[in-house]
């Protein structure tokens, strides 16, 4: 495998989004009839599952899939379970989706509440690991991979975002309860808070110990900061938990912080909408609001071919159904006129190069592209830097024959996850 230096980084071009002023609150989106949540497990009819069609639910409250999984979810409002089923998402990644039909009285369960007293890694895992900012706490119990730093990431990892800035401007005590939490429960004083130079006075009453990000994309992205803050370069085919340091954003500390504090766990996304005249709006909805409601409060219409994108423009997903849910990861929701959606094209490659000079780890695109497009995806991996790629999107955004160059990298990267899983199991 080639391992790309980051030493002689392109020029990057275009700049995030900067939130200067303190912002206004996020519009709220209505507590919609119906909310879907996903369970990151693959539904099977045939297991014994903990939850029946019918199922009263309050909010706060843990749906666990079955005794013999650690796989749950929480409810994010009151009401009835009207749905139990398979979901596919991105890359045939299977869920088991509930639909909750939502009371008109809301009441919350407090089985967290009795367990914040002394906080621990457990209740955290065991509760906050679908919150909003969607933290991974299992990262901490594995013995192969020790961790020695938290990075909160108080940068928009893409474009036209401010959910990340917004939270370190509006909710900094929450956040510097989350610190102090994520110390206790992990035992790891080494935490800093990343943020952009212009939120550096807000960023100091973290608790946590500061450093800045760059303003031109894709610095935010965790390998590129990790380069930034410590030095440390992740060698191709490595993850940054691989070199002992994790990342959270800002908006699952204050998450974690607010839990712990108030004895509820938070339910509420806060995520920027974009319509179709590129207006960019903060606002809040419950995690599980199917996407139409957002877009009905906006009074956008849609028209056949428009497409919605969950995340941003640079690294978002089309979404094909206007009932998809917003996620406790979901920082933004484009919705785009048909006539500016830049459709992919049929032309191939003509090796222009423009996607090699702005790839800021140098990844030979040009030559890769063939493979994946070929479905060689190992020897895109073994000989043309697949795993040195940073996932930025910067490729297709250059890309003049519209190739989904950075949609093919992340279908290679998950088809040979999924091979090696499959090999590991069999094994
Ligand atoms: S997405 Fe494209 S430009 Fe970005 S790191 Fe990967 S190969 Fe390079
Ligand atoms: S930018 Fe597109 S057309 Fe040009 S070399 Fe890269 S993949 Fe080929």
């Amino acid at each position: 495998m080639i391992k790309r230096s980051f030493i002689g980084l392109a020029k990057p071009l275009i700049e995030y989004q900067a939130m200067d002023v303190t912002p206004l609150e996020p519009q709220e989106i209505s507590i919609p009839k119906k909310v879907t949540l996903f369970i990151d497990r693959p539904y099977n009819h045939r297991d014994s599952i903990l939850l029946n069609i019918g199922d009263q639910v309050k909010t706060g409250q843990k749906l666990s899939y079955s005794e013999d999984s650690d796989a749950y979810v929480i409810s994010t409002v009151t009401g009835t379970i009207s749905s139990i089923s398979s979901f596919i998402g991105d890359y045939g990644k299977a869920y088991t989706a509930i639909s909750i039909d939502v009371d008109e009285n809301e009441e919350t369960d407090d089985q967290f509440k009795e367990l914040i007293e002394d906080p621990t890694l457990d209740t955290a895992s065991n509760y906050l690991s679908g919150v909003p900012g969607n933290p991974c706490f299992k990262i901490f119990s594995d013995p192969e991979r020790p961790i020695n730093t938290i990075i909160v990431s108080g940068a928009d990892c893409d474009l036209l975002i401010t959910t990340n800035q917004y939270v370190v401007k509006a909710h900094i005590n929450a956040i510097n309860n989350g610190v102090r939490v994520l110390k206790k429960i992990t035992g790891i004083d080494n935490i800093l808070i990343a943020v952009p130079e212009n939120l550096m006075q807000d960023a100091v009453a973290s608790g946590a110990e500061v450093r800045t990000v760059d303003s031109e994309y894709p610095s935010a992205l965790p390998h590129l900061m990790m380069q930034t803050i410590s030095g440390q370069v992740v060698p191709a085919g490595k993850s940054c938990e691989d070199l002992g340091v994790c990342f959270f954003s800002t908006e699952a500390v204050a998450s974690i912080g607010k839990a712990f504090n108030e004895g509820s766990i938070p339910v509420t996304k806060t995520l920027t909408f974009i319509d179709k005249n590129g207006e960019k709006t903060l606002v809040s909805a419950r995690i599980g609001t199917p996407v139409s409601e957002i877009i009905k409060a906006f009074n956008v219409t849609l028209n056949e071919q428009d497409r919605i994108i969950f995340g941003g423009p640079m690294t978002g997903s089309s979404i094909y159904s206007e009932d998809y849910p917003v996620q406790a990861d979901t920082d933004a929701i484009i919705v785009q006129d048909k006539d500016h959606v830049a459709l992919v094209s049929e032309y191939p490659c003509i090796n222009c190069g423009e996607c090699i000079r702005i790839c800021p780890v140098n990844v030979p695109v040009n030559i890769l592209v063939r493979f994946l497009e070929a479905g060689q995806y190992e020897e895109a991996a073994e000989h043309y830097d697949l795993y040195s790629c940073i996932e930025c999107g910067l490729c297709s955004f250059v890309c003049v024959s519209k190739m989904p160059v950075f949609h093919y990298i992340k279908l290679a990267k998950y088809e040979l996850d999924r091979i090696s899983i499959a090999e590991a199991t069999n094994a």
